[in-house]
C-alpha cells in the first residue's frame, strides 16, 4: 500500500524505483527516482526526513551513491520504499514530487570506461553470415569468451540527444578505391547496458559470484553503427570510427534489486566455458525489448536469449587484473532472438540491405535516413504481476556536416 495515487499497472511502481538525474525549468540538476507519473527529488526528500545517507543523494549526479556500494544501495532503496508507503512520511515527502512530463532528464552519472560486448549468438551468427559469407559465422573463440571492444565513453549521450550522421571512409568489395563521405549504411544496435558502482583495484578480479556487489543497475543502450565505415575499418583491430561517433543511453537506471523476478537461467552452453566463466548464479534476464522506427515497432528482441550473462562479461573484463571504476559501463551487444522480427539491428532486419523493411506507412528502409527517430523501450516482470519499466532511449538522425 502507498499514500501515493499510482496509475494502474504503471511500469514505475514501488517494485521498480529507478534512479536518474532531472531538472525542473528553473532548478539545478537533482538525483531523482521515477514513481508512477512523477519523479521524486530523492535528495530533497532525504534532507526533509533527515536520512543518514542524505549526502549520497544531495548532488547533481548518481556518482556518490554508485560509489557507496551494495549495503548503501540496499539501505537507500529500503528507505525510499518506506517513505513512499508509510503515511507518516507523506507530508514531508509529497512536496518533493514533480510531474515527470515537466522535467528534463540528463546523463545520470559520470561515464567511466565503456566496453561493448557481442553476447547474442543469434546476432553474432547473423552478422557473420552477412559480413563473412564464405567463413563459419561464429569465430573459433566465440563460445569460449565474451567478445568485446573498448568504446568511446566521451560520446555516450542521454536519450533525446540528436545524432549527426557520421562521415568517413567506405569501400565496398567491388570498389577499386575507398571514398570519403556521409555514411550510407547508418544503423542501430538495441542493447542493454550495465553500470559499475563499486569499482575494483588494478590487479584484482571480479568473479561471476561477485557481480551484484559491483554492478549497480541496468539501462538501455543504442550503439549507433555506420556499417559501411565499420566494414572497411574493422579488420584487424575491430570497430573504431564506425561506432565512436555516438552511443545513446536511457536516463533511468533500474537497480539490480528491482530485477529479482526477471532473473532466468541463461541458454545451455556448449562447450562449457573455462572455470572463471562458469555461472555461479543465474544472471540471465528476461527483458522484453521493443524497437520502434518513426513510431512503428520493427523488432521485439528477447534479452533472455543472450548466450553470455552480464556477470560473465564483468568477470571476463577483469580476469586479467584490469581495474574498474565507479561509472564504468558495458553494453551487452545487439540483442537478437532466433526469429526475423526479433533482430536488434537494421543490418539483420534488412539482411545486409538486400531485403528492405516495410514500414506501416508504406515506406521502406534498409538503413536510417535523415530525420528518422529510433526509440528502444523495455519491460521486465516484477513481483505480483507488476511490470518493471526501463523507460526509453531515443534519438533522431540529423544530416551529416561537411568535413572541413
Ligand atoms: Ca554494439
Amino acid at each position: 500500500m502507498t499514500w501515493l495515487d499510482l496509475p494502474d499497472d504503471t511500469p514505475f511502481g514501488l517494485a521498480n524505483l529507478p534512479y536518474g538525474v532531472f531538472s525542473t525549468a528553473a532548478g539545478p540538476r537533482r538525483v531523482g527516482v521515477a514513481i508512477g507519473d512523477d519523479v521524486l527529488d530523492a535528495g530533497g526528500a532525504a534532507a526533509a526526513v533527515e536520512a543518514p545517507f542524505a549526502e549520497l543523494l544531495a548532488g547533481p549526479l548518481l556518482d556518490p551513491l554508485l560509489a557507496a556500494g551494495r549495503p548503501a544501495w540496499q539501505q537507500v532503496r529500503a528507505a525510499l520504499t518506506e517513505w513512499l508507503t508509510d503515511d507518516s512520511y507523506a507530508d514531508r515527502v509529497r512536496p518533493h514530487l514533480h510531474p515527470r512530463a515537466a522535467v528534463a532528464l540528463h546523463l545520470p552519472f559520470t561515464v567511466g570506461d565503456y566496453v561493448d560486448f557481442y553476447a547474442s549468438e543469434h546476432h553474432a551468427t547473423n552478422v557473420g553470415k552477412i559480413f563473412r559469407p564464405d567463413s563459419a559465422p561464429l569465430t573459433p573463440n566465440w563460445k569460449h569468451l565474451p567478445i568485446g571492444y573498448h568504446g568511446r565513453s566521451g560520446s555516450v549521450v542521454v536519450s533525446g540527444t540528436d545524432v549527426v550522421r557520421p562521415c568517413g571512409q567506405r569501400k565496398a568489395p567491388a570498389d577499386a578505391e575507398p571514398v570519403f563521405g556521409p555514411s550510407v549504411r547508418l544503423d542501430i544496435e538495441a542493447e542493454v547496458g550495465f553500470v559499475v558502482g563499486a569499482g575494483s583495484p588494478m590487479g584484482s578480479t571480479i568473479g561471476v559470484a561477485d557481480f551484484a556487489e559491483h554492478v549497480f543497475g541496468v539501462f538501455l543502450l543504442n550503439d549507433w553503427s555506420a556499417r559501411d565505415l565499420q566494414a572497411w575499418e574493422y579488420v584487424p583491430l575491430g570497430p573504431f570510427l564506425g561506432k565512436s561517433f555516438a552511443t545513446s543511453v536511457s536516463p533511468w537506471v533500474v537497480p539490480l534489486d528491482a530485477l529479482a523476478h526477471a532473473r532466468v537461467a541463461p541458454p545451455p552452453r556448449d562447450p562449457q566455458p573455462l572455470p572463471y566463466l562458469r555461472d555461479a548464479e543465474d544472471w540471465g534476464l528476461d527483458l522484453a525489448i521493443d524497437v520502434r522506427l518513426n513510431g512503428h515497432v520493427i523488432a521485439r528482441p528477447p534479452f533472455a536469449t543472450m548466450y553470455w550473462t552480464p556477470a560473465q562479461m564483468l568477470a571476463h573484463t577483469t580476469v586479467n587484473g584490469a581495474p574498474t571504476r565507479t561509472g564504468d559501463i558495458y553494453g551487452s551487444g545487439t540483442v537478437s532472438g532466433p526469429e526475423r522480427d526479433q533482430r536488434g539491428s537494421l543490418l539483420e532486419l534488412s539482411w545486409g540491405g538486400t531485403e528492405p523493411l516495410a514500414l506501416r506507412e508504406g515506406s521502406t528502409r534498409t538503413f536510417l535516413e535523415d530525420g528518422d527517430t529510433v526509440t528502444i523501450t523495455a519491460t521486465a516482470s516484477g513481483p505480483d504481476g507488476s511490470r518493471i519499466g526501463f523507460g526509453e532511449v531515443t534519438g533522431t538522425i540529423r544530416p551529416a556536416r561537411p568535413a572541413t
